[in-house]
C-alpha cells in the first residue's frame, strides 16, 4: 500500500481542472531564443532581463573562478565558507546601492526567510501588501509575528493597517518593489511617508526591480530617489544580474545581526565562486554599460504597445513584465500551449499563484531580443489570439 497515494488523487484533480504543468526542458542555453522541449522558440517567460546569463564577461569571470578557486566554498559563510570575493561582492553591492552594507544569501528566497525573522518576533507585526511574493510571505511566517495584509498598493489600507497596529513593539512594512505577476511598481513614496509617520520600518524586495529600475539598474528606491529613507532593501542575483542568489543590503548594525541570526545565512552553504565571480562581473557591466538597460525598456514598451494595440488586456503592467490576462484557468494553459507550438514560450499562469479568475499568460521581454523576434512573437500572438476568441 503506497501511503502517498493520496497525491495522486490531488494530480487527477489537477488534471480534472485544466491546471497540471509538466516541466519544460531546456536544450542548450538560455536565450532571448531557445530550444525547449527540442523546439526552437521566442523565450518570453524568463527573468533574464539584460541577457546576462550567457554574457562574454560573465562565462569568462566565472571559469577564471573555477580555474583559481575551485567549485565549491566548503562551509557555511560563518565556519569557514566566507572567501575574500564574497566579501568583495558585498562591498560592491553596498556602494551600488548606496547603503552603508550588503549581506549575500544563497537566493533571494532565502534572503526573505532569513531577513524577516531575524528582524521581527512574536511581539511585532508586519505590515504586507497582499501581492507580495512568496517568500516574503513565508518569511513572515516564520518570523511568528502577526501579519497584516493590505489591499494591493492601497495606501488608506496601509494607513488603516498601521492605525491598528500601534500597540505592537516592532512595526515592518514590507513590499515588492516591482510585482511578479503584474508588473506594477509598489508606491513607495507614499509608502515610505506613511511608514515614518507611523514609526514602522520599511523593507522592498527589489527582485524585478534591481537591474530594471533606477540608474544603473539600482532599484525602486534609486527610482523614486529615497535614498537613506528604505531601512531593507532586498535584491536578487537570480534574475537581472543572470546568475544566482540575493542579498539584502541596508545599514551595518543590519548585516552585522543577520551574520548571527539570518538561519539560511547560518545553516547553509556559500556560494561557489564561479556565482559569486560572475555577480561581481554583472555589477560592473551595470555600470559600464547601462545602454543595456535602455534596450530593455526600448523593448518592453514596443512588445507592450503591440499587445494593447491587437486587444490584449496587458492589466497594469508598467514594466517588461507584461500579464496578458485571460481570465480563466483552462483557456489560459490553452492559450500557452498553442504560443508554444506557434513558437513562442509564454507560461500560463493559474491558481495559486494569481486569482483563478486572473489566470494569464506573462511575458518578459529582454534587451537581448531584436526587433524581429519581437514583430514575430505579436504575430503569433495575433492569430492564436483570434484563433481562441480571446481578441
Ligand atoms: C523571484 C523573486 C524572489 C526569489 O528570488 P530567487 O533569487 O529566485 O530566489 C524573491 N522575491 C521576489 C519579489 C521575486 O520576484
Amino acid at each position: 500500500m503506497n501511503k502517498l497515494a493520496f497525491l495522486q488523487e490531488d494530480l487527477d484533480e489537477l488534471k480534472r481542472q485544466g491546471l497540471y504543468r509538466d516541466l519544460r526542458v531546456v536544450d542548450g542555453e538560455q536565450k532571448a531564443r531557445c530550444v525547449i522541449d527540442g523546439k526552437e522558440v521566442i523565450n518570453l517567460s524568463s527573468n533574464n532581463y539584460l541577457g546576462l546569463t550567457t554574457h562574454p564577461r560573465l562565462r569568462q569571470a566565472a571559469m577564471a573562478a573555477v580555474e583559481k578557486f575551485g567549485v565549491g566554498s566548503g562551509a557555511v559563510r560563518t565556519i569557514i565558507g566566507t572567501m575574500s570575493m564574497h566579501q568583495e561582492l558585498e562591498e560592491k553591492i553596498a556602494r551600488f546601492k548606496h547603503t552603508e552594507a550588503a549581506l549575500v544569501f544563497q537566493s533571494g528566497f532565502t534572503t526573505n526567510t532569513g531577513v524577516i525573522p531575524a528582524v521581527v518576533g512574536k511581539d511585532d507585526v508586519v505590515i504586507s501588501d497582499e501581492l507580495n511574493h512568496a517568500s516574503i510571505i513565508d518569511g513572515c511566517r516564520l518570523s511568528r509575528a502577526d501579519i497584516k495584509r493590505f489591499p494591493h498598493r492601497d495606501m488608506d489600507g496601509l494607513k488603516k493597517a498601521l492605525e491598528e497596529s500601534q500597540g505592537y513593539r516592532r512595526k515592518l512594512v514590507i513590499t515588492d518593489g516591482v510585482f511578479s505577476m503584474d508588473g506594477d511598481i509598489a508606491p513607495l513614496p507614499d509608502i515610505v511617508d506613511l511608514a515614518e509617520r507611523y514609526g514602522a520600518m520599511t523593507m522592498v524586495d527589489d527582485a524585478h526591480a534591481s537591474g530594471v529600475l533606477g540608474r544603473n539598474g539600482r532599484g525602486t528606491v534609486d527610482h523614486f530617489d529615497l535614498h537613506g529613507r528604505v531601512d531593507i532593501q532586498v535584491g536578487t542575483l537570480s534574475k537581472a544580474i543572470g546568475v544566482l542568489g540575493g542579498y539584502v543590503a541596508g545599514p551595518m548594525v543590519l548585516r552585522q545581526w543577520l551574520i548571527q541570526r539570518a538561519r539560511p545565512f547560518l545553516f547553509s552553504t556559500s556560494h561557489p565562486p564561479a556565482v559569486t565571480a560572475a555577480c561581481l562581473a554583472a555589477f560592473d557591466l551595470l555600470l559600464e554599460e547601462p545602454q543595456l538597460i535602455d534596450r530593455l525598456w526600448e523593448n518592453a514598451r514596443y512588445f507592450k504597445a503591440g499587445l494593447r494595440e491587437l486587444g490584449f488586456d496587458t492589466g497594469a503592467s508598467e514594466t517588461p513584465i507584461t500579464p496578458v490576462i485571460i481570465g480563466e484557468g483552462a483557456l489560459t494553459m490553452r492559450f500557452s500551449d498553442r504560443l508554444f507550438e506557434e513558437g513562442v514560450f509564454a507560461q500560463g499562469i493559474a491558481y495559486p499563484t494569481v486569482p483563478p479568475e486572473k489566470s494569464r499568460v506573462r511575458t518578459i521581454v529582454a534587451a537581448s531580443h531584436t526587433r524581429k523576434d519581437l514583430d514575430e512573437a505579436l504575430e503569433i500572438f495575433a492569430r492564436v489570439g483570434r484563433e481562441l476568441k480571446i481578441i
